[in-house]
């Protein structure tokens, strides 16, 4: 008998990414299907068995999954395959983001009967209840303040008004899944939490974003919790970093993007220069807060000297604040936004972008992690390095580490063994997963 009307299934995000954070984009959309009266399952796939996936399918009338473009979307392919596959009678469908920006050619999947185009289902109800209490438990409690944002960087697909949820709501909500779930950590997914304007039926409305700060942070020091987000350099003002002191902030990530102005001003449009960057890490430095600083290299129109303006800014950056955790991602072409048809018309000399058709085709582009991502964070993730190669285990990477830190004082970022590193990173995790399952198991006994 199919007795659950509404199937909603978390794919991997990805092979081996460290945080297992709450899987909101299904438990949203999910309390939606409820509060319409539906029978509702949900089943996270780095968690919940296969087995139990094949139970689930079998006793779907619709399975929904959520996808963000890259690896998810190819783990989502495969679920609603298998769903087609097993329930030939099921309705699959597809959300999340790369239904978003890509609905026609996600509908146009053989596998796919319908797409949730929208940017967000249901994110004004609250997900936490009894029977999805196991998802906060058991991952890296996500949480959001506020949606979107309303700068318009040309490389960027999220953004989309600003909206701030009620102070009032988060402290009601915090709380809630506290006393149930007690988490210590939360962090807060917003693209950009300390925004000031927002519009709705009453017309807009600037808000004193300190404040605001200082008030979410009240919450979160009587619950003893402490949180990560992402902010913008020029919102960092010494009075911003006191509040993010005070409210138990103790890593923020602002995007640099560049150290070069004309790329930054001109071609990105990121709304501000490399001044505003360099504030930041003067305003962060020594209070507490490790601030990680996010590049994109090899955008379209980016020169070799404007890249090494973007070293040079680096360098300045961990001299200044000893604190500071940095990545340069490669760009990759997403979909969604004006960079994406610069690097699909080969502006500036860009090689011409050809875009995967399929779901599967957006899972195999691995262009993020190349010499430059890998150089870049041997150099300047010293945390994660650690973190994956605990004791002896330094002894396997440390050869990488010093290759990488010799490139790149010589700014020699074309070429790195990417693949070695990526499969012993791989390996620890293997590592690690197997010595969870055998404590697990000790436990039991
Ligand atoms: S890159 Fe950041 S600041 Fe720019 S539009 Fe996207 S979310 Fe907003």
């Amino acid at each position: 008998m199919k007795n659950i009307d509404m199937l909603l299934v978390y794919p991997k995000p990805g092979k081996d990414s460290p945080l297992q954070l709450t899987p909101l984009s299904i438990l949203y959309p999910g309390a939606l299907f409820e509060s319409q009266g539906m029978r509702v399952a949900y089943h996270d796939d780095r968690f919940d068995t296969e087995e139990s996936l094949i139970d689930l399918i079998k006793h779907s009338k619709e399975i929904g999954v959520s996808a963000f473009t890259g690896f998810q979307c190819g783990e989502a392919a495969r679920i609603l395959k298998l769903a087609k596959r097993l329930n030939p009678e099921i309705v699959t469908g597809v959300g999340g983001h790369h239904a978003r920006i890509l609905p026609d050619q996600v509908q146009a999947e053989p596998f796919v009967d319908k797409v949730w185009p929208l940017p967000s289902y249901g994110e004004y109800l609250f997900p936490f209840k009894p029977h999805t209490e196991i998802h906060f438990k058991r991952t890296d409690m996500q949480y959001f303040t506020s949606r979107g944002c309303p700068f318009a960087c040309r490389f960027c697909a999220l953004r989309s008004p600003w909206e701030p949820k009620d102070a009032g709501d988060i402290d009601r909500e915090l709380r809630a899944i506290h006393e149930k779930a007690g988490f210590d950590y939360v962090s807060f997914a917003d693209p950009n939490i300390a925004y000031d304007r927002y519009k709705d039926g009453g017309g807009w409305h600037t808000i004193d974003s300190v404040s605001r700060i200082r008030q979410i942070g009240k919450t979160l020091r009587d619950l003893k919790v402490f949180w990560d987000g992402n902010i913008r350099s020029p919102d960092l003002t010494p009075e911003m970093v006191e509040s993010l002191v005070y409210a138990n902030c103790t890593s923020i990530e602002i995007g640099c993007e560049s150290g070069n102005e004309y790329f930054l001003r001109n071609l990105i449009k990121k709304g501000h220069g490399v001044e505003a960057i360099k504030t930041a890490a003067k305003n962060i430095r020594g209070s507490g807060i490790s601030m990680m600083y996010s590049f994109i290299a090899n955008m379209p129109g980016e020169t070799p000297a404007m890249l090494r303006d973007t070293m040079e800014l680096i360098d300045w950056i961990v001299d200044t604040d000893p604190a500071a955790r940095v990545s340069i991602y490669n760009y990759t072409p997403y979909p969604g936004s004006p960079m994406f048809d610069d690097a699909v018309n080969g502006v500036g000399g860009y090689p011409k972008f050809t875009p995967p058709t399929t779901m599967e085709g957006w899972a195999q582009l691995r262009l993020m992690q190349t010499p430059i991502y890998w150089i870049t964070g041997l150099n300047f993730r010293m945390d994660n390095t650690k973190k994956n190669f605990p004791g002896e285990d330094w002894k396997i990477i440390e050869p990488y580490v010093k290759m990488a830190q010799s490139k790149w004082k010589s700014r020699d970022v074309s070429e790195f063994p990417c693949e070695e590193v990526e499969r012993l990173i791989e390996r620890q995790f293997e590592k690690r997963r197997i010595a969870a399952e055998q404590e697990a198991s000790k436990e039991q006994k």
